[in-house]
Parts: structure tokens; sequence; C-alpha cells
């Protein structure tokens, strides 16, 4: 990550371009995404499972700008969607359909026929009524609806218990004893083709036993099946695999992709992985500027114009970005790095701690606590690796515009999201006489 968004002289930057020049030319907040990290961590995706038959399909609901998704299909990704919308924009993208996966707990009629009409690759089916209703619906359909089921191996991720999926007690997937019986019954209805199956333990791992435990429990499985005269096209083993925001040290990308491949050495099927905040994560940054400076009498405030719908993370998981300066003020040390594990601050002298809130009108509304920082009213700051789950989960609330969100190829910088305006926001609405 430090070779996308690194100091020069003080300076932050994106690839070959000032972050400061960004955020004056295209204003605050903004996210900024760096084309050569998302690109680098696509290919070392590719890269890690190139030995094997495999599909990598990039997690939409991380970053689901068009920008991103059609430079993912440009290097060979397929999709993993959950919504009707993420394939309307996959497709927008010149994304494949035949290369989509389709996830998710409840799936409505609409996105079943949207689909089915698009012939995507597979539907990632989580329960017996969603069998029955993609059966009947591919029946009148005059289609046949590849399917895999996705399987609740009941393996703790050890990761927050909001992004933890594959235990018993989540709504995710069938339980593991009683997939065979599924799998039976699937393959026994008229519209449907048993052609995989899938799982997905939860998000940000940092560590690659759980990854494990989950793949070996899905391949007994895949035993039995074939046992019982069901053999299985492809084994999806979901995404997940976190990244480095604070001191966290998960497997590399290369670590991850060797354990996957040795635990389904001498096996046939193509492999699909679902990544998504690992391909994004730590090539986008959220830029914002601080409005005011607020000394309270028990703590400092660094206002900021970015806010909690801008990005949710801090808000919703509790969750920890690094926040630095995009100019660097007077003393800080000449490092040319980000901070390392356990170095949360390189500013030493003139530096204070602040919180770091956004403009809106709840307490949960910050972006990070207790931040060292040398900073003066009107400095801009770099939320850092909000790449993934930032702009996609950002909302209206409190009626602020979206962001507007760039991307830099080297020396140049392009808009891919035009700022939101307040008008668009209430455009829809009517006043009822
Ligand atoms: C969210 C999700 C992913 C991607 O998870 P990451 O942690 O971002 O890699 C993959 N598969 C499914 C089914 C998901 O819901």
């Amino acid at each position: 990550m430090t070779e996308y968004f690194h100091y020069q002289q003080d300076q932050l930057y994106a690839e070959k371009v000032a972050l400061s020049e960004i955020a004056q030319r295209f204003g605050t907040p903004c996210y900024v995404y760096s084309r050569a990290a998302l690109t680098d961590s696509y290919r070392q995706f590719a890269e890690a499972l190139k030995s094997r038959d495999h599909l990598i399909c990039y997690a939409v609901k991380a970053n689901s700008n068009l920008a991103i998704l059609n430079l993912f299909a440009r290097l060979g990704a397929g999709f993993d969607i959950v919504s009707g919308g993420e394939l309307q924009r996959v497709l927008a993208a010149g994304g494949a359909a035949s290369k989509v996966v389709f996830s998710g707990v409840g799936k409505s009629e609409a996105e079943m026929r949207q689909a089915l009409e698009a012939e995507i690759l597979c539907f990632n089916v989580e329960s017996a009524p969603e069998l029955d209703r993609l059966n009947a619906l591919a029946g009148s359909m005059g289609k046949v609806a590849p399917v895999s089921l996705r399987v609740n191996p009941d393996v703790d991720a050890k990761t927050h218990p909001y992004i933890s999926t594959g235990l018993k007690q989540n709504k995710f997937g069938v339980a593991y004893t009683e997939a065979l019986e599924l799998y039976r019954k699937a393959a026994a209805m008229p519209n449907l083709r048993v052609t995989g199956m899938d799982c997905h333990i939860g998000s940000q791992l940092t560590e690659t036993s759980p990854f494990i435990a989950a793949a070996e429990k899905v391949l007994a499985l895949v035993d039995k099946l074939a046992a019982a005269g069901i053999t299985l096209e492809h084994l999806d083993l979901g995404g997940g695999l976190g990244i480095r925001y604070d001191d966290e040290t998960p497997p590399s990308i290369a670590e991850y992709g060797k354990a996957l491949l040795a635990v389904l050495q001498g096996r046939s099927e193509k492999l699909i992985v679902e990544p998504g905040r690992v391909l994004v994560g730590n090539a986008g940054v959220l830029l914002t500027r601080i409005e005011y400076l607020k000394h309270g009498e028990e703590k400092n405030f660094a206002i900021v114009d970015a806010a909690m719908n801008d990005l949710m993370r801090p808000a919703l998981y509790d969750a920890w970005h690094a926040i630095l300066p995009v100019q660097r003020r007077q003393n800080a040390p000449l490092s040319n790095s980000l901070p390392q594990a356990g170095e949360r601050t390189s500013e030493k002298s003139n530096s204070q701690i602040y919180e770091v809130v956004g403009p809106i009108c709840e307490t949960g509304d910050f972006i990070g606590h207790a931040r060292e920082m040398a900073v003066d009213k009107g400095d801009a700051l770099a939320v850092m690796s909000a790449g993934a789950y930032g702009m996609s989960m950002s909302s209206n609330y409190n009626t602020r515009p979206r962001a507007a969100e760039v991307m830099v190829d080297g020396a140049v910088v392009h808009l891919v999201r035009e700022r939101e305006t307040v008008r668009q926001l209430y455009a829809s609405e009517k006043i009822v006489a």
C-alpha cells in the first residue's frame, strides 16, 4: 500500500498526484482510489491461484463504483453480487453475466428473474424455500437455474460479530447437517441444475486457519454428495481475507492462496473465490478537511467535513482507520512511510490529541478517537484504508450529498463519480396538497 499512498516532502501522494491538489480541485469529502493499487491486488490474487482453474468473483458490495467494476472486469474478474441492483451495475460496467454468482439470503422474485434472464453463472442458494422459489420461477421462464448451496460450516471466523457469518446462529447459508438432504432435493428439481457448493464465513479474517477449517468441512460434504451420486463442478470458498488497518497481521494474498490450493490438492473442481475488502480496502482513502478545532473541557475535537454518512465503519463496527495529514506540519519526522504497527502518531511536537468527528447530530458520528495530530483549521486529512465498505455503505443522513469519487492513474486524476447535489436528494419526493 505504501507504494501507492506515500509521503514526498511532507505531502501525501496517491501515485503521482498530491492529495492536496485533489482536495483543492474536487473538494472534500472525496474518495480517492489508486488504479495501480487496485490492479496490483487483483493481479496478486490471480497469480496466487494461477496453477489451477479458478474464477475471482469480486464482491461488488465492497465498492460498487462502475470504474472499479470495469477495471476488474477488464482484468478478467467475475463478480459476486447480493442484489439485482448490483447485477445491473456489473452489466453497466461491462462485466460478463456468465461470470456472476448471486449470493444473499433474501433474493426476491424480481431479482431472480433478472438474473435468470441475464444467464448468470450460479445462484448461491441459502435456504429450502429459496430453492422452491427459484425452481418454480425458472420453470415458468423455460429456464434451468444453475445452483450452489451456501453451506454454513459452523466455523468461528474470529472477527467482529457483525461480520461473522459462518456460525450456527447466523442467518446465512444452510445448516451443515441439513445440506445433504437439501442437495438431494435440489438435484430432483426439474428446473435446477446443481453445479457447486459455496461458503463464506465472514469478513476481515486475519488468520488462515478458519478458511482452511471451512474448506475442509465443505470438501467432506462434497465427497458425501459424490457418494450419493451428485457431482459438483465448482467450489466457491467465499471472500473474507482481511487487510491491515492498524496493527493487524493478516496473511498475504499469496499465503492465503497457497493455503487454499494445498487443501484443494488433487481435486478437479473449479475454484471460485469472492474477495471484496482485500482487493479494494487499501486502494482507497477518504479525503476530508478540518472545519473547526474545538477545545472542549475534557477533549479536543477536530471537526471534519466527512461524517458517518460518508464512512460508516467507525460508527458501525468501532472500526479503526489511520488518519494522516495530507500536508505534514513542521517537526514531523522525515520518514517516507506510513506509521508502523504500534506507532500511530508521527508528529511529536505541536501535536494534540483529538477526537476526529463529523458534523452529524449523533454522538456515534466519529471517524477516529484520541488521535495525536499536529494540525490546524483548514488542513486536509486522509482517512486511510477506506476503499472497502466506505462509499458503498454511505448514506444521505442529515441531507448530506454523497462524496465525489476519483481514480488516480499515475499522474492523471479521473472523476469517477460526481459529488451529489442536494436537489438530486429530494428530486423524487412529492409535497402533498
Ligand atoms: C461480503 C461478502 C463477500 C466479500 O467479503 P470480503 O470480506 O469483503 O472479502 C464475499 N461473499 C459473500 C457471500 C459476501 O456476503
